[in-house]
């Protein structure tokens, strides 16, 4: 490492902290708690050269703001060089009066201003002192509990004088030697240049003792009770997330947007899963196998892509029943009229053959019925079953039961049930069955078909009747981390006590719809804990199939959801940080993958339309 000595930068900051040690016991205590970073966290380096200085980083709630500053004419102009001073760019106009304006009117925000001196330290600092007296009211410092740091970076005077300037006013240095305990109180941030510990351009990790170097460097800071920052580090999210990792205070950017969206995200991007779930082993006796295949449980994970899956795996600490099948596809999912397919147009291609339109649920693009693997499967004398964790007139489970081209008409898919062969029906959304047509509902017309319709989840459990309407209230559908139980398991359970005696077997769909939700609003705990919940029902349909014998087992997705990256990870922690393109579905392919007799049909790239035909082909 030029120009670095990790021994010799040791030794200097021993002699600080014999120094400062006694004083030090508040805040060392502080500094041993994990750090909980916030936009407050963030620094709008070189701030004054954005097209909008102060108000974009303020309005984003950055926690720190960087002007670099000149003394012209008994006036402080805020300019990076001396070329760029003009008569609009002052400290007053951009940052003074904005502070005033802002803080007076909003009592909770705190800030650091940060003005760097760019020569002249005895021109400069005279006219802070007046320029600033406005804001005086907002001061922090020693025994002034205020809101608004203001710390002198740059040409700062030397240590010596330091204690010369008024309370308020601290200082940015470079090192920790040389101070006497007077002047190390004047010292109100410590930046170093990266570059002083390592070369990085920002792509990939540190390696151990990259780690232990820059580590060595934030602690010899918090050891001496101050805190501290980075300069020229590089501005991308791998940097962002080092800093974070390495604990330092302050993360300084350019990319106010980029970082600040970054921070905001945090609690929806990162999850660590407390307890992680035995999975099943299987027997692999009957995989692979061509033979008869009497029954089949198809489990869709609502946007579910490999990232996903993954993001599961990580959080179980490297363990998932879906990644005990060895049959391994990809379904390509782009629609009849769009690259990125929506749930409609997803189901409607495996449920039953064609690319459709988005929006549009087991109709093809010109609108005609298309009949659904559970009409074919009832005719093939197989039992049939519909179970989702959401509203029963959802695209998928519609897709097995409706025809409209629009999957919003939520009580037209509804009383289209009744035309349906399928014996066991779950979801929610009991209120758009119970609208009137021709004096009747769909729930009345269930009924006089012979469906016991079930509103409570215990009884739809032990229901002895073989034709079921389960409706559920959204409470028992709802998100896994709210508290929902082991609905989609039990289900499960189930449907296939009640089916295992068909003497021609049966067809089932069962739908893990949440997963998407939790892609839909950024949150990787919602799409963890929904995933975990639909790969137990998954590792719960390979158990039953290893005891039949005769059952084959397809999980796959309709379509990703919230173009899902994973940034970081830990295997052994079970956590997991994730990062979004989107709040909707994207066009990537999803992942096929299936155990039991025929599983090796489903191998390869293929359209979803295929999943269709491969499984209409073995209803015989
Ligand atoms: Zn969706």
């Amino acid at each position: 490492m030029p120009g670095f000595n990790f021994e010799i930068e040791m030794k200097k900051s021993t002699k600080i902290i014999t120094i400062t040690a006694l004083l030090l016991n508040i805040s060392m205590a502080a500094i041993a708690q994990i750090k909980a970073y916030t936009v407050a966290d963030a620094h709008s380096h070189n701030d004054y050269k954005n097209n909008i200085p102060f108000y974009r980083a303020y309005e984003k709630g950055f926690g720190s703001i960087e002007a670099d500053v000149y003394a012209v004419k008994g006036q402080l102009m805020v300019a990076h060089d001396k070329k760029e001073i003009s008569a609009k760019r002052s400290l007053k106009v951009l940052y003074i009066d904005p502070l005033i304006e802002k803080l007076s009117r909003d009592p909770q925000r705190h800030l650091r201003l940060l003005i760097e001196i760019k020569e002249d330290y005895k021109a400069v600092l005279p006219l802070v002192i007046t320029e600033l007296k406005p804001l005086e009211k907002f001061f922090a410092y020693e025994g002034h509990p205020g809101r608004l740091s203001i710390v002198m970076t740059g040409a700062v005077p030397p240590a010596a004088v330091m204690p010369n300037y008024p309370d308020w006013m601290s200082f940015d240095v470079d090192h920790l030697d040389g101070f006497t305990e007077t002047q190390w109180k004047k010292i109100g941030l410590v930046s170093f240049p990266l570059s002083r510990y390592v070369h990085w351009n920002g792509k990939g990790v540190f390696n151990a003792e990259e780690i232990k170097r820059v580590k060595g460097g934030i602690d010899s800071v918090h050891n001496a009770g101050k805190k501290v920052r980075f300069f020229e580090t590089p501005d991308t999210k791998s940097s962002w997330l080092a800093m974070l990792r390495l604990g330092v205070d302050v993360i300084g950017t350019d990319d106010i947007e980029g970082l600040g969206n970054f921070l905001n995200g945090k609690d929806r991007s990162e999850y660590t899963a407390t307890q992680p779930y035995a999975i099943y082993h299987p027997t692999y006796k009957s995989d692979g196998e061509v033979k008869k295949v009497k029954n089949i449980i198809l489990c869709i994970g609502d946007g579910m892509g490999l990232s996903q899956i993954y993001a599961t795996y990580t959080a179980n600490r490297g363990q998932l029943n879906i990644f005990q099948m060895l049959n391994i596809g990809f379904s390509l999912t782009y629609s009849a009229d769009a690259y990125i397919t929506d749930s409609a147009a997803g189901a409607t291609a495996f449920a039953s053959g064609q690319k459709t339109n988005d929006r549009a649920v087991g109709v093809d693009a010109a609108g005609k019925p298309l009949k659904s693997l559970a009409d074919y499967s009832a005719e093939a004398g197989k039992k049939t079953a519909d179970i989702v964790v959401c509203e029963l007139t959802d695209a998928t489970p519609a897709a097995f039961y409706a025809h409209n081209s629009e999957r919003s008409k939520a009580t037209d898919i509804a009383s289209q049930i009744v035309s349906s062969p399928v014996d066991i029906f779950l979801g929610s959304a009991y209120k758009d069955f119970t609208v009137t047509r021709d004096g009747e509902s769909a729930v009345d017309k269930m009924k006089q078909k012979g469906y016991t319709v079930v509103r409570n989840f215990d009884d739809f459990l032990t229901t002895p009747a073989t034709k079921i309407l389960g409706l559920m209230d959204d409470s028992v559908t709802r998100p896994k981390m709210d508290g929902r139980g082991n609905y989609l398991p039990l289900a499960l359970k189930k449907v296939t006590q009640a089916f295992k005696n068909a003497p021609n077997g049966f067809f089932m769909m069962i739908e893990g719809s949440q997963i998407d939700h939790g892609g839909h609003a950024n949150n990787l705990k919602q799409i963890i804990t929904e995933n975990a919940d639909f790969d137990r029902v998954v590792g719960d349909a390979l158990r039953f199939a290893d005891e039949d014998g005769e059952t084959l087992v397809i999980v796959t997705a309709d379509h990703e959801t919230g173009g899902l990256t994973l940034l970081d990870g830990n295997i052994n922690k079970g956590y997991v940080w994730g990062n979004f393109s989107t709040n909707d579905h994207t066009g990537t392919p999803v992942p096929i993958f299936t155990y039991g007799p025929h599983s090796l049909d489903f191998r390869g790239v293929f359209n979803n339309t295929e999943i269709f035909n491969k499984i209409k082909a073995l209803l015989k």
